[in-house]
């Protein structure tokens, strides 16, 4: 349990003290509150992963970092192929399910520092901190390659097919942003699925 302690020294006429007295008042029901409060206010609530607003928080305070120390980082922008044809064909909730399916191949690829969000409907972002764009482009490849194989099967027998297209950018110093850095890896990602996604 959480207590929030108050504590004074009662001194004698001398100014030495003589006792202490404390109040303790139990505040654990209001501790996790404010733990849930912050959960809520930074994670995504289908995917676990980190919320858009948390993300971008995050990857500011990185490239800060980066900046400042010159070490590399590899920011990767993520979007699911035809996902508008996956709801359309299978409903919604398997559109769900394809969404925590790709979170839990994304947590599981990454190192624990490297930071995941969902930054939009069916599009994840990712910083591999301490990465060079070089590096960045094998675990790209390898994040690819797992979320091809993974296998969703129905209830009806049918199979989803499920692939992503994926671009990166590296910063450039000094004059990145974390907005020319999104850009980057932006059309990255466009040159994916316009050769033909999957890439
Ligand atoms: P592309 O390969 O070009 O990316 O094709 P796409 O159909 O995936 O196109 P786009 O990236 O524009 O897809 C957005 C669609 O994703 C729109 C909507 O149907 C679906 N979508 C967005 N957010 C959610 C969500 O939270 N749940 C579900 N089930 N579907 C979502
Ligand atoms: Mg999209
Ligand atoms: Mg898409």
């Amino acid at each position: 349990r959480y207590f929030w302690s108050v504590k004074v020294p009662l001194l004698a006429h001398n100014g030495k003290p003589y006792a202490l007295l404390g109040m303790s008042t139990d505040i654990t029901e209001r501790k996790q509150l404010e733990d849930e409060l912050l959960r809520l206010a930074t994670v995504d609530e289908l995917t676990t992963l980190y919320n858009r607003r948390q993300f971008l928080k995050l990857a500011e305070q990185n490239l800060n970092r980066s900046r400042r120390y010159r070490e590399p980082f590899t920011l990767l922008m993520c979007d699911i192929d035809f996902f508008k044809h996956i709801n359309d064909t299978f409903g919604h909730a398997t559109g769900d399910l394809a969404l925590q399916k790709i979170a839990a191949v994304i947590k599981s690829s990454l190192r624990d520092s490297d930071i995941a969000g969902r930054i939009g409907g069916e599009e994840f972002a990712i910083i591999l901190v301490q990465t060079p764009l070089s590096g960045g482009h094998e675990v790209a490849e390898r994040l690819r390659a797992a979320i091809e194989a993974t296998e969703i099967i129905l209830e009806n027998g049918h199979t989803v097919p499920l692939t992503i297209s994926i671009g990166a950018a590296e910063p450039v110093y000094p004059h990145e942003t974390l907005l020319t850095l999104l850009q980057r890896a932006d059309q990255s990602l466009y040159q994916a699925k316009r050769s033909g996604r999957n890439k």
